[in-house]
């Protein structure tokens, strides 16, 4: 789970060119910008990263003007304070810095406490996009693994442990997660965290997979290969996430195969070859990388143009082993996105 706000110690303080009352202030992999003299290396300080929405509470009505957002009752949240990537002095800053006191007495403040409840801050999230709707059939199936990944800026350690390994880059595509599975002669589709009714045409998912004929595809794959498979792939396309791509019909760009006689994730070029196999098409591929990166390098590397679109800033990158396996600190697969600051501050409203 991502801690959005938690007990961190600030590792450096450097100054940022040209600016007098500002600093640089590193937590985690991140930089944040703060006022001079606010903090210095080894103070341990309340740190919030971006996409916190902060409750409204007195010690946070300073960002009112800059940060304020209603209420989204149909999304559960709350009105409050948002935080994003914002460039100031030519320094980007992600995230936030307050002091211990901003917690309820007797939280604990040993060094990554998570402390997002104790805080009252919520993950937020943009408005749902139109055309998200349709009939809903359940939860996301226990028998699949939901889509996520971790930010590097809160993965020193790994970068550190995997120096040297080489990695799999592909372009991360902003769309919507999509999951679909043939598991016992049933076929599903699901959004990120929902099973979707596959015969709703109000339902954005079920279009793209009767369009691809995504099921017909699954049932003959799984006829010549001999096991149930999921595919998981990023949807994008008109309407979705503004069509940064400018694409003319919504379509799957696969990241993930599952083989659901063991549940497990194929290997990357296992992976690729059931996606040719299905005739679709996976996410960009990159190439190989050789891992010798400091998180301001791989930030740097993940900024770029799309291969999708070369007038559109690319998200970001994720990296993986060609082989899948376990990595304690990511707390699941070793698998990481580098999200590209460009685009941040570009579309991240
Ligand atoms: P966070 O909670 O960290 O903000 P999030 O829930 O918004 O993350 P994303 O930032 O969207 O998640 O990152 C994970 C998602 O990225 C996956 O669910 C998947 O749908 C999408 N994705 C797009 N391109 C790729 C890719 N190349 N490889 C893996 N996932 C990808
Ligand atoms: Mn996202």
């Amino acid at each position: 789970m991502r801690k959005l706000a938690s007990i961190q110690t600030v590792n450096a303080v450097e100054p940022i060119p040209n600016a007098d009352a500002i600093e640089r202030v590193r937590v985690l992999g991140w930089w944040v910008v703060c006022k001079k003299g606010e903090h210095k290396p080894g103070d341990r300080i309340v740190y919030c990263e971006i996409d916190s929405l902060l409750p409204e509470r007195a010690e946070f009505e300073f960002l009112r003007a800059s940060s304020f957002k209603p209420a989204q009752p149909d999304a559960g949240l709350p009105a409050g304070f948002r935080i994003k990537t914002v460039r100031l002095r030519g320094q980007v800053s992600q995230g936030i810095c307050f002091p211990l006191s901003v917690l309820p007495p007797g939280t604990p403040t040993d060094d990554g406490t998570d402390v997002t409840t104790a805080l009252g801050v919520v993950k937020w999230e943009p408005p749902l996009p139109v055309g998200m709707g349709g009939r809903v059939k359940g939860g996301f199936p226990g028998f699949l693994p939901k889509t996520d990944e971790t930010r590097v800026q809160v993965l020193l350690a790994v970068l550190e442990r995997h120096r040297g390994r080489t990695f799999v880059v592909t372009e991360k595509l902003d769309g919507t997660s999509f999951t679909a599975f043939l598991r016992d002669g049933v076929f599903g589709v699901c959004s990120r965290n929902l099973w979707m009714d596959e015969t709703d045409d109000a339902n954005l998912h079920a279009r793209v997979a009767r369009r691809v004929q995504l099921e017909e595809k699954l049932r003959a794959v799984r006829d010549r290969r001999g096991f149930d498979l999921a595919v998981q792939a990023e949807v994008i396309g008109p309407s979705i996430q503004g069509n940064k791509y400018a694409l003319k019909e919504a379509t799957l760009r696969v990241f993930n195969v599952l083989n659901l006689a063991d549940g497990k994730l194929l290997d990357h070029a296992d992976q690729l070859a059931v996606i040719a196999d299905l005739g679709l098409e996976p996410v960009p591929q990159l190439g190989p990388l050789v891992l010798n990166h400091t998180v301001d390098e791989l930030v740097a590397y993940s900024e770029g143009t799309s291969v999708l679109n070369a007038k559109a800033q690319r998200e970001g990158v994720v990296l993986r082993p060609a082989a899948e396996e376990f990595d304690a600190d990511v707390g699941g697969r070793l698998s990481f996105k580098a999200i590209n600051p460009k685009f941040l501050l570009k579309y991240d409203e």
